[in-house]
């Protein structure tokens, strides 16, 4: 059975206190309920060491890493510096990363691997532009997207990594993916992984959702076959609306 996972992404909001405050109110709602999803907060790198230690309710995943092992890269944060904060995840390709910071397939590769041989988990983000699906050109991007970043993976690594599919025109814009176009993209990735894979690899394979999902949205998309979590940006900087989110499977 496919793990079901919600993500959160935080990105460049919350200082210190604010995101310990915010962990700290997800732990206790938490720890009072049950639930078989598995949490993860993708908070900033000045705050993975607090948030791990706070709760084992929830693991905790950088938002981006260095393509370099170590070395003189001024600024940078390496798979290994992240690690050794108790975080077992790294968000990678995430659309702002690749809009703003010009990160191409390529760089991601480099990342991917630093990340799998230092014993972090991937989560791959990929998805298409508004241009892109208006043309119809939607599959074709996300299809090479996964095979230019992580085709060259073994069958046991992409075992450690997570997909998350978000279509670009409905990240922080409000305006949410049906849940039948996330189905039929969901289902469309499952099958690029069982033509290169064979069929256990993908079936394995945890595919999230991510763009303005809200409690309000959230159990319907959830709802479909191939969409086994969200990843989550708004929505996951107020504790009630999160958990909201995670209880709606
Ligand atoms: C994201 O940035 O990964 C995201 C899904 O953002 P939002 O939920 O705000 O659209």
């Amino acid at each position: 059975m496919r793990k079901k996972i919600i993500a959160g992404n935080w990105k460049m909001n919350k200082n210190l206190s604010e995101g310990t405050d915010l962990a700290n109110e997800l732990s206790e709602i938490l720890t009072s309920s049950s639930t078989d999803v598995e949490v993860i907060l993708g908070v900033p790198f000045t705050h993975l060491d607090k948030v791990a230690s706070i709760s084992d309710k929830f693991s905790v995943s950088a938002q981006n890493c260095s393509a370099q092992e170590s070395g003189a890269y001024t600024g940078e944060i390496s798979t290994k510096m992240i690690l050794s904060t108790g975080a077992k995840y790294v968000i990678l390709g995430h659309s702002e990363r690749r809009a703003y910071h010009q990160e191409n397939n390529a760089d991601l590769v480099k990342k991917v691997d630093l990340c799998l041989s230092d014993n972090l988990k991937v989560i791959y983000c990929c998805g298409e532009l508004l241009s892109e699906r208006d043309s119809g050109n939607h599959f074709e991007i996300v299809k090479s997207q996964i095979e230019e970043a992580l085709f060259h993976l073994s069958a046991e690594q992409i075992s450690r990594v997570v997909i998350a599919y978000e279509p670009v025109w409905a990240i922080g814009t409000g305006v949410t993916a049906s849940s039948a176009q996330a189905q039929e993209m969901h289902a469309y990735i499952r099958s690029i992984f069982t033509d290169k894979y064979g069929v256990d690899v993908p079936q394995a394979l945890s595919i999230l959702y991510g763009g303005s999902c809200k409690p309000s949205n959230a159990q319907e998309i959830f709802s479909k076959e191939d969409v086994d979590g969200g990843l989550i940006g708004g929505a996951s900087l107020n504790a009630n609306d999160f958990s909201q989110i995670i209880n709606a499977f």
